[in-house]
């Protein structure tokens, strides 16, 4: 069932490209298997899955060390300063940076494992009160203050849209962090590179394909829904 739903799910992204003249080679299908067991995962690998997401530290840490080495491990929920150790090795790129303050431990500890962490910026562009990330207004002061990390590097921006029954209302959100990137990218800073948009989950991946993301996050739409009660 899994590696159907990964069919299906990459070829509603292989249209969402096609409607928007986007090649689909540019869209990374990131497979969301936080609270599912190791054997999820094994499916999805032997389907040919590489990149997988998973929100907590504790959880990415087991699953890394009993699963194979070339996962690409996304780290997608907010991160805690005191956390940031566990991590460095083992993400292949963190989403989730939302503070200076984050960054620079990421950078501590990067320089201690003698290690280059790819970051995203965290970005609430609908400003939600109940959401991580900076605001539109905070990004490129923010942005300006990590490029200076020697250890640290920005690929892009990540946002997690609201949760809602109609995802077309999701798009100006979509538009609005490209948008955003664009200008960033204009300001041409050293260390700071916009190639990628992690942006679109189950309810509205194609419509965020539609407008420019690179990585997409699906879980329950591969996975089944999630049941936080085991
Ligand atoms: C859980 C999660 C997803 C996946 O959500 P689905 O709706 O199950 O696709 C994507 N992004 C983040 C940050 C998440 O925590």
């Amino acid at each position: 069932m899994i590696s159907e739903n990964m069919n299906y799910v990459q070829s509603k992204i292989n249209e969402a490209c096609k409607r928007a003249g986007r090649n689909p080679e540019e869209v990374t299908l990131i497979a969301v298997s936080k609270t599912k067991p190791a054997s999820y995962i094994e499916e999805a690998y032997n389907a040919g899955k590489r990149d997988f997401g998973e929100n907590k530290v504790q959880e990415l840490c087991d699953k890394y060390d009993i699963l194979p080495d070339d996962i690409k491990w996304h780290l997608i929920g907010h991160l805690q300063t005191n956390k940031v150790k566990y991590i460095v090795e083992k993400a292949y790129m963190i989403h989730s940076v939302d503070s200076f303050k984050l960054a620079s431990q990421i950078e501590k500890e990067a320089i201690k494992h003698n290690k280059d962490v790819d970051i995203l910026i965290e970005v609430n562009v609908a400003n939600e009160e109940s959401k991580f990330g900076l605001t539109y207004e905070e990004t490129i002061s923010t942005i300006e203050q990590i490029k200076d990390l020697s250890h640290v590097h920005i690929k892009g921006l990540m946002t997690i849209a609201p949760f809602t029954d109609t995802p077309e209302d999701n798009r100006k959100y979509f538009k609005k962090l490209k948008e955003l990137s664009i200008k960033i990218a204009e300001l041409g800073m050293n260390n700071v590179e916009m190639r990628e948009l992690s942006m679109g989950m189950t309810n509205d991946y194609e419509i965020a394909v539609e407008e420019g993301a690179t990585l997409v996050r699906v879980g329950t739409g591969i996975f089944g829904e999630r049941n936080y009660n085991i």
